[in-house]
């Protein structure tokens, strides 16, 4: 759900260095053969992505009937993924280019995958196509699996092609209870498409974001305890306030839809937990 620099290689490159080594001559001959419906194919999946259209790509079984979606997966799996493999390097740039080396869907998990946006299994066509793979993590890739978007509200965010971050759609709400505790939900941005909001709420649904979030907020309130007792003892709920305060708007300069900016506001406009929540455990 954060956005990623789009990757520099072309589709066509990239599929000549995955099956530069294939010695089997039949094989080979058939994968040169079809190497301009893989470059048409990304085209029109850059086409589409930008357009928010990727719900229109269509499904294949095989490529042109000349390369079976099996012998697509195996240039991936058997010649882009694995060590050592011919498109390793590539592989390896692709999984690089998220910042910090931390999931774009989750803004959490560190990458240790290549996702397909749409799933090499049902679009072998796209199956080394830069544009549709991004670096991700484990739960991320396996919650995704092999979704495939029927309209436009259902496609899943691309972080080669749609950028959120200018608007806030990550809100958080303290749980005013015994112990505290936030809880996250996605807010509809009014200046967005309705199918923009939508995404943004289905994806946040399928990944489980609202979950992971609070318990890293639950771990940093605990952790938080001793320094605000501090602060409240010296200026009172109102210190505590300000503190929170800034601590929101340090994480949202650097990036305004995480958990801990969400976190931080919430925290900051609860008199419940400014004035003495925060100590409950
Ligand atoms: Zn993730």
């Amino acid at each position: 759900m954060w956005n990623v620099t789009r990757p520099e290689f072309s589709a066509k490159e990239t599929y000549e260095i995955c099956i530069s080594k294939v010695k089997n001559r039949d094989l080979k001959k058939r994968l040169n053969v079809v190497s301009s419906s893989i470059v048409e194919a990304a085209k029109d999946y850059a086409e589409r992505a930008e357009n928010a259209e990727l719900h229109l790509v269509s499904q294949s079984d095989g490529v042109v009937g000349l390369v079976t979606t099996k012998e697509m997966v195996a240039v991936y799996d058997g010649r882009m993924a694995v060590q050592r493999g011919p498109g390793r390097s590539i592989y390896d740039k692709l999984k690089a280019l998220p910042e910090l080396g931390v999931c774009p869907f989750c803004d959490h998990g560190p990458v240790s995958t290549l996702d397909h946006i749409l799933p090499k299994s049902l679009y072998p066509v796209l199956a080394v196509t830069p544009d549709n793979l991004v670096g991700s993590c484990k739960d991320c890739n396996t919650a995704k699996l092999t979704a495939v978007p029927t309209c436009e509200r259902d496609a899943t965010l691309h972080p080669y092609f749609d950028d959120i971050s200018a608007e806030r759609w990550l809100g958080a709400s303290v749980v005013e209870k015994n112990v505290p505790a936030v809880t996250f939900h996605s807010i509809p941005v009014d200046s967005w498409p309705d199918a923009l909001n939508a995404r943004i709420r289905k994806q946040f649904r399928v990944l489980g974001l609202g979950l992971l979030y609070a318990s890293q907020a639950a771990r940093e309130i605990s952790g938080q305890r001793e320094d605000l007792i501090r602060i409240f003892d010296a200026r009172g709920a109102d210190g505590v306030r300000e503190e929170l305060e800034h601590k929101a708007e340090t994480w949202r300069a650097y990036r305004l839809n995480c958990w801990q900016a969400a976190t931080y506001r919430a925290l900051s406009e609860s008199p419940w937990y400014c004035g003495g929540g925060f100590q409950r455990r």
